[in-house]
């Protein structure tokens, strides 16, 4: 059985929310804003919303306190604050930390459920979600994932939940001028995982690889630029989002998940965790599935699995070194992950331990 569904509506374009801001009056009268510390008002997203918000006479609240791989407890928190506001929808403004707590307040705000119980049965469904992604890489707009911190597991940990993909997707490539280069680089890698783990998974399908294998397309034309300092934000976005679109039909596989331990141990940023641990993880494709890994490199237009590697390499901003503890510990970890058992052959502690020990 397929199943193609894709629920969000993404409008792409320079000045997308104010042209659109007869679409937020839908969605209610009070609108709780989800966004991190800084990035929201440096792209000049929030004063779009606040602005588009008062002309269509919706009041709003703002939660501003997402830190980077926000924590069930924050969620939790900006849940509360969206419940006692009375609040009828929810809006991230953000790159994918804001947009996936964003889908956890949602949850939060129309439940009374303990924090832990986010990945229990979820029972009312979540406040509807708006998004407005600052970043082009984890695609958060277009998936019902959302991945948080549980100091409980040490890691980190994904939920999801058919109404939390978001209602709307405005995708402006000007709020994305503001980008560091580090986070461009981190986020363009997020990307580029998505669609290659979403093409070398068991879920891969002809629905999941049209998305998967044009955000590829568009990812080989424009990483050569990004590194070069030219990023095209418009089209990157779109590629981001196609990719996001990709794995909402597959998830990811084990590059993801071994990549949560480095975020949660040594705090490396989630894109640059997976454009490390993938030159590792597509040379043991090359070996066990050959026949899978050339239309990865067909659509991306790469020659080698090599060449591949070496672009994404250049992703990688600052190097990671692990040491030999680290190693095992993160590969005993990392092989009880869920998505394990979504590799395409049944992969070892031992080839875990593999792609970490190429850190060292
Ligand atoms: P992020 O954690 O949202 O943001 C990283 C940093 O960049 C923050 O300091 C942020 O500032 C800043 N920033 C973001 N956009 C900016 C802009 N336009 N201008 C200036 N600064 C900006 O980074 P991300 O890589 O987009 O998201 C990573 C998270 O997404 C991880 O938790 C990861 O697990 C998750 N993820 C989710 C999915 C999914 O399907 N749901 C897929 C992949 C990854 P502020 O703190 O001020 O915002
Ligand atoms: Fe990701």
């Amino acid at each position: 059985m397929k199943e193609l569904f894709m629920p969000t509506r993404v409008i792409l374009g320079k000045g997308c929310v104010k042209e659109n801001a007869s679409l937020f009056a839908e969605f209610g009268q009070k609108a709780c804003i989800i966004t991190g510390k800084t990035s929201a008002q440096k792209s000049g997203a929030l004063a779009d919303i606040t602005e588009t918000l008062t002309s269509q006479h919706i009041a709003y609240t703002i939660f501003d306190e997402v830190e980077n791989n926000p924590s069930v407890a924050t969620c939790f928190r900006g849940g509360q604050k969206a419940k006692a506001y009375g609040a009828d929808f929810v809006i991230a403004i953000g790159g994918g930390s804001p947009m996936d707590a964003a889908k956890a307040v949602a949850a939060f705000a129309t439940n009374d459920m303990a924090p832990m119980d986010i990945y229990g049965t979820i029972k009312k469904n979540p406040l509807p979600l708006l998004t407005v992604p600052l970043t082009a890489g984890t695609g958060s707009e277009v998936t019902p994932y959302s991945v948080l911190t549980v100091e409980e597991i040490e890691n980190k940990k994904s939920f999801s939940h058919p109404e939390s993909f978001s209602k709307i997707a405005f995708l402006d490539p000007g709020y994305l001028e503001s980008l560091p280069r580090s986070v461009l680089f981190d986020t363009t890698a997020d990307a580029l995982s998505h669609a290659l783990e979403s093409m070398l998974c068991k879920r891969t399908s002809d629905i999941s690889n049209v998305y998967a294998e044009a955000a590829l397309r568009h990812l080989g034309k424009l990483i050569p630029d990004v590194i070069a300092g030219k990023p095209d934000f418009e089209k990157l976005l779109f590629a981001s989002s196609l990719a996001g679109m990709a794995i909402a039909h597959t998830g990811t596989v084990v590059v993801h998940s071994m990549g949560y331990l480095l975020t949660y141990y040594n705090n490396v940023p989630h894109g640059r965790a997976n454009a490390l641990l993938l030159p590792g993880f597509l040379k043991l494709c090359a070996k066990h599935v050959p026949a899978r890994v050339t239309p990865v490199l067909k659509a991306f237009g790469a020659e080698t699995v090599e060449a591949l590697c070496g672009i994404i390499s250049q992703l990688v901003d600052e190097p990671v070194l692990l040491t030999e503890k680290e190693v095992k510990t993160f590969a005993k970890k990392a092989i009880s992950a869920k998505n394990v058992s979504q590799n395409l052959w049944q992969i070892s502690e031992a080839e875990e331990a593999s792609i970490y020990a190429t850190l060292q």
